[in-house]
């Protein structure tokens, strides 16, 4: 949902980036119990545009290049296709599973936005958290060593368990629903001085007061839809206005 993704897979320019960045999915919240699954983890994403043509070599590569011998462990590309009903975002793709576990999701970028990309571009999102575990050899989030002398748990398994209880128990449902319905008019807004950057960038606040109100319980069948149905044309226009002031700044 990074920009960095999101709008420059837009396009024929070439674009190659990486970068880590924490990623948060109420939905996931489980009070810090679950050993791998946290509502907030660290992706480190990279961008290939146009495609190498041997990604999966490259990937394979950087295992290699973190310690991490392919040759003794269990390596596995997963069939997985990707899909951001929100985005209007879709690709072909695999989760790599390390000794069992997924570490990566790797994803052939066909369409963001709605619309089918120029170029399409690989995206791979490493599961910074569970390699880390692997490379220590621990079963839990809260025993990786983040550095001399100071686990993961100790810096956030308190925000885990808090910011869970907040996702699942103790967000106001209403205020969510406002907030929802203001960053939706503030994008529309944008839209309209042409402004895709900060239109975006208020469909990612309507996006993540969703993801709260999901985790929350609170969403029915109908209102499910019509928040996608609502996202997903905010997301056309962005990608559409995107492109269009991308061509008239040459
Ligand atoms: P899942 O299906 O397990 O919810 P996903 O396939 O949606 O995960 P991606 O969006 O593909 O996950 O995320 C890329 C990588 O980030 C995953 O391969 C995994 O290693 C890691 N990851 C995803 N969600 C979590 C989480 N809640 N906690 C820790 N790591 C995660």
């Amino acid at each position: 949902m990074n920009p960095a993704t999101f709008l420059r897979v837009l396009g024929p320019e070439p674009w190659n980036v990486c970068y880590a960045e924490p990623s948060i999915r109420p939905d996931d919240s489980r009070y810090g119990d679950n050993p791998n699954r946290v509502q907030r983890h660290t992706q480190f994403q990279v961008i290939l545009k146009p495609d190498p043509g041997n990604a999966q070599e490259l990937y394979l590569g950087s295992l290699e290049a973190l310690g991490i011998d392919t040759s003794a462990h269990d390596v596995r590309f997963v069939e997985d296709n990707w899909e951001s009903p929100v985005l209007g975002a879709w690709g072909l793709g695999w989760e790599v599973w390390l000794d069992g576990m997924e570490v990566t999701q790797f994803t052939y970028f066909q369409q963001a936005g709605g619309k089918v990309l120029d170029a399409p571009a690989v995206e791979i999102t490493y599961g910074l958290e569970r390699i880390l575990m692997s490379l220590q050899g621990v079963k839990h989030f809260k025993d990786i060593r983040y550095c001399e002398g100071v686990t993961y748990g100790e810096l956030f398994l308190q925000n885990e368990y808090e910011m869970s209880c907040y996702n699942l128990d103790e967000a106001d449902v209403a205020d969510q629903r406002q907030r929802f319905a203001l960053c939706e008019a503030e994008a529309r807004r944008m839209l309209e001085k042409r402004l895709p950057v900060p239109a975006y960038d208020m469909l990612l606040k309507c996006s993540h007061a969703f993801n709260v109100l999901d985790a929350r319980g609170a969403v029915g069948v109908t209102e499910r839809a019509d928040c996608f149905a609502r996202m997903r044309a905010l997301a056309r226009e962005v990608t559409g206005l995107w492109m269009a002031r991308r061509e008239e700044l040459g």
